[in-house]
């Protein structure tokens, strides 16, 4: 190590561009978001220019130096933090963003910007930035891209995927890989980027990143639905698919969660009667005024007449449709509340939600002191299964029951052909289940295209893939 640190100081200066691991900040490097994931490090990298990152890998490639890329930190499956001494190359200080092209409506923005300063951006230029999720004053555009984040939107936007035009990789060999094209339509061979975009930092190091923005809606209408049949959700999501044009989120959030929120959270009064199944929230992209108002109301009253839905609540200003959010947006903070969680973030056709749902509480019912709270972005069948602690069973009875349950939730995921993983990547945590959801075809070209961009192995080993005798 200390032969990197002398080569570093001489090839890019002596100006901090590193931490000593003694240096008291280091948790926040070692440690994720989830608190689950944290290892040493002797060294953490923080380069400002693209020029700095490039000598760095190249230097820790010559060298043989293991490296985690690191964003902010968010990621939720153990790909961010060391797991054996690597060393650290944090993205934060590449943080400049600009050169707004009005024709395109393109921004360049650099790996380490903070989502909410790209949306605070986007909408100074009255334009939106339409990927929006709860880690938003944290996560990273390199570490979102890199995960291919989704959130509350994807329904109408898509993912990150879909809004990257152009982008810079940092290769294992110090390479930079530039295209910051602003082009919808570039056809010319093989579209590169989309191989990093999702990657978790195991191909390359994104740096920058040419952004797609969208025009911002003149108006969100919020309203929260009550469900007296689970049965029906898939007949549901297509009413309300065929009913509001402009649907842009439509999240479902079953009984129990509400009670858990409510409980462990400071919440509002919750506006509807508790003891339904399940609940919606559905919000749609307007006309603004009394307008645009009152068509999601006469639209929603379409949607009431099919019968399928019990009760609902329409929020009439922005501060309401704030309070009808915050029992979704609360979630992730009460199940964290509320103890040991085995938590999956998986995607199950949507007609299959129904069996999907009763097969999840079915596995609570096998592990003894287990509570299942299920809740989700309906709109792409994405389902965050948690399966939390009580208090009639032990800690350490609770975890060790983890693998058990992993297998037998991958394997229902596995026969609805579901992913499993629907946005948070696999990391560290879900790798040995990856054959769930990819053939074993699939999964080698991963591996080839790993040993072709990073022979030597250096960025983010161990995350993704195993070894192959291991699958
Ligand atoms: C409260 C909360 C809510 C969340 N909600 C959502 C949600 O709705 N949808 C969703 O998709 N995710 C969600 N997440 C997960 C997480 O925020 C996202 O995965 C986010 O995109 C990670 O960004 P980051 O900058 O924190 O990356 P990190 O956690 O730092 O890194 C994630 C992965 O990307 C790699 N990486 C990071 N930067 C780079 C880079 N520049 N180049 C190459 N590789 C890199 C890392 O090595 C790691 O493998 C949530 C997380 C939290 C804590």
């Amino acid at each position: 190590m200390a032969d990197i640190v002398t080569k570093l100081k001489k090839s890019i200066g002596e100006s901090a561009l590193y931490l000593e691991p003694d240096n008291e900040d280091l948790g926040a490097y070692t440690n994720d978001w989830t608190k689950k994931f944290s290892g040493y490090t002797p060294l953490v990298l923080r380069p400002r220019t693209v020029s700095e990152v490039s000598k760095m890998v190249s230097l820790c490639n010559d060298l043989g130096v293991h490296l985690v890329p690191q964003g902010g930190n968010t990621g939720v499956v153990g790909g961010s933090t060391p797991r054996s001494g690597e060393v650290i190359l944090s993205l934060s200080r590449l943080n400049n963003l600009g050169d707004y092209d009005p024709a395109s409506a393109t921004i360049v923005v650099e790996a380490g910007t903070v989502l909410t300063s790209v949306q605070e951006f986007s909408a100074n230029k009255g334009m939106e930035f339409p990927i929006d999720l709860g880690a938003r004053g944290q996560c990273q555009i390199g570490g979102m891209l890199a995960t291919n984040a989704g959130g509350n939107r994807v329904l109408r936007y898509g993912m990150m995927r879909e809004q990257v035009r152009g982008l810079e990789i940092v290769l294992a060999d110090g390479t930079i890989l530039s295209n910051l094209n602003r082009l919808r339509k570039d056809n010319s061979g093989i579209d590169l980027k989309q191989i990093f975009v999702g990657s978790e930092g195991i191909l390359g190091v994104i740096t920058r990143a040419v952004l797609q923005l969208s025009p911002a809606p003149e108006a969100r209408r919020t309203a929260l639905f009550a469900i007296k049949d689970r049965d029906m959700l898939p007949s549901i999501l297509a009413a309300i698919r065929e009913s509001l044009p402009g649907l842009s989120s439509l999240e479902v959030i079953l009984q129990d969660v509400i009670e858990l929120v409510i409980e462990k959270v400071e919440c509002p009064d919750f506006p509807l009667p508790r003891h339904y199944p399940a609940y919606i929230i559905v919000e749609e992209e307007t006309e603004s005024g009394d307008v645009g108002h009152s068509r999601f109301i006469q639209r929603l009253e379409g949607l009431f007449e099919s019968g399928l839905i019990a009760d609902a609540v329409v929020a009439e200003s922005v501060s309401q449709s704030e309070r009808l959010w915050h029992f979704r947006e609360a979630t992730g903070e009460a199940i964290v509340l509320a103890g040991h969680t085995h938590k999956f973030d998986v995607t199950v056709p949507q007609g299959k939600i129904p069996i999907f749902l009763e097969e999840m509480e079915e596995l609570a019912g096998i592990l003894p002191g287990c509570r299942p709270l299920l809740f989700g972005h309906l709109g792409d069948g994405n389902i965050h299964v948690n399966f939390v602690q009580t208090s009639s069973i032990d800690d350490k009875s609770f975890l060790a029951a983890g693998q058990e349950l992993s297998k037998s939730v991958y394997k229902i995921l596995g026969m609805h052909q579901g992913s499993v993983s629907a946005e948070h990547g696999i990391g560290m945590l879900k790798r040995e289940y990856l054959p769930y959801s990819k053939t074993l075809e699939e999964i080698n070209l991963m591996r080839n295209l790993k040993a072709t961009l990073d022979p030597n192995g250096i960025l983010n080993p161990g995350v993704m893939l195993l070894d192959q005798n291991k699958y």
